[in-house]
C-alpha cells in the first residue's frame, strides 16, 4: 500500500515505542466496556489494527463483482439521548478527530502528519466539501483513517426540521458510501447542537453520535502555542480531541500537531480509532 519508505519509518516508530514501553499497554486494546460509557461504545484499536480491520470490512460491503445491492443496508442502532464523549477501554489511548474537511490546504498537510507518525485518525467530513475534493476522502480510505458524518453543509441542525434534517444526514452518508467505500458508523452534530431527532436518524441510518472530550479551540485560531497546549493539558486516557481541517484559515491546526503529535507519542500516548462493527 505504501512505500518501502513508509515502513521503514513505521518499523522505526514501533521499536522506539518498544523502548519507551509504550508496547506494554497493547492487551488493553482488548478490553472493552471497561470504561465510562456504554457495551456499544467504541472498543479503541491501535493504527494498524484498525486498518486492517478497515479493510476487511470495506470488502464485504463493496463486492468486487457488480452483482450485489449498490448500498448495504445500515444496521440500525439503539438510540441514545447524549453524545459518545470520550473512548472506552484502559491504558493510555486517545482519539484525534478533525472536522468540517476536506479541505486542499489543510487536510493534505495533516494526513501528512499523521501519515509521518503511522497515526489514524477520524475525520468528520461535509458532504459539500466531499463533493469537491473527493479524492482526499479516497486518501483518507487508503491510508486508514475513518470518516464519520458531518452533515452536508454544516447547518445548526435545532434549526431543521426532521425532515431537512434526514436530507442534510442521508445525502452525507451516500457521498461517503460513494468516496470512502463504505457507509459511516459515526455522525457528529455540527457546533455539538444535538436534539432528538439527530440521535434517531444517526441511530437509524446506522451511526452511533460522537462528540469530542478536548476541543483544541482551533475554530478560533488562538494561535499555534495555545493549541498545543490545550491538547497537551488536557491528554488522558480515554480522550477525543476535536480539531479542524476546514471551516476558516487552519495554518494554525497544521502547525500545531507537528509539535503535538510526536509529544503525545513520547508520553506513551496510544491514538486509535474505533474498531469496526462486524
Ligand atoms: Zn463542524
Amino acid at each position: 500500500m505504501q512505500n518501502d519508505q513508509f515502513f521503514t519509518r513505521r518499523r522505526m516508530l514501533l521499536a522506539g515505542a518498544a523502548a519507551l514501553g509504550a508496547a506494554g499497554t497493547a492487551g488493553a486494546f482488548l478490553a472493552s466496556g471497561a470504561g465510562e460509557t456504554t457495551e456499544t461504545a467504541p472498543a479503541p484499536v491501535a493504527g494498524p489494527q484498525a486498518r486492517q480491520a478497515l479493510k476487511s470490512s470495506a470488502f464485504r460491503l463493496q463486492p468486487l463483482t457488480g452483482d450485489g445491492p449498490p448500498r448495504a443496508a445500515p444496521r440500525r442502532l439503539k438510540t441514545r439521548r447524549e453524545p459518545i464523549l470520550r473512548i472506552s477501554g484502559r491504558g493510555r489511548n486517545m482519539m484525534l478527530t478533525f472536522d468540517d474537511g476536506p479541505n486542499p490546504h489543510y487536510t493534505p498537510h495533516i494526513l501528512d502528519t499523521l501519515a509521518e507518525y503511522d497515526v489514524r485518525a477520524m475525520f468528520f467530513v461535509c458532504g459539500e466539501c466531499v463533493v469537491k475534493y473527493r479524492e482526499l476522502v479516497a486518501r483518507m480510505a487508503e491510508e486508514g483513517h475513518v470518516v464519520g458524518n458531518h452533515t452536508w453543509t454544516h447547518p445548526l441542525l435545532t434549526t431543521l426540521n426532521r425532515k431537512e434534517i434526514r436530507s442534510e444526514m442521508e445525502r452525507t452518508s451516500d457521498i461517503i458510501e460513494d468516496t470512502y467505500g463504505e457507509r459511516p458508523q459515526w455522525f457528529r452534530a455540527p457546533y455539538g447542537a444535538w436534539n432528538r431527532a439527530a440521535f434517531q436518524l444517526g441511530a437509524e441510518m446506522g451511526m452511533e453520535p460522537m462528540a469530542w472530550t478536548v476541543d483544541t479551540t482551533d475554530w478560533d485560531t488562538p494561535g499555534t502555542d495555545v493549541i498545543i497546549d490545550r491538547v497537551e493539558h488536557g491528554a488522558a486516557p480515554g480522550v477525543v480531541v476535536l480539531s479542524h481541517d476546514a471551516g476558516g484559515d487552519r495554518s494554525q491546526t497544521v502547525h500545531a500537531i507537528r509539535e503535538w503529535l510526536p509529544h503525545l507519542l513520547d508520553s506513551g500516548y496510544h491514538l486509535t480509532v474505533p474498531r469496526r462493527r462486524a
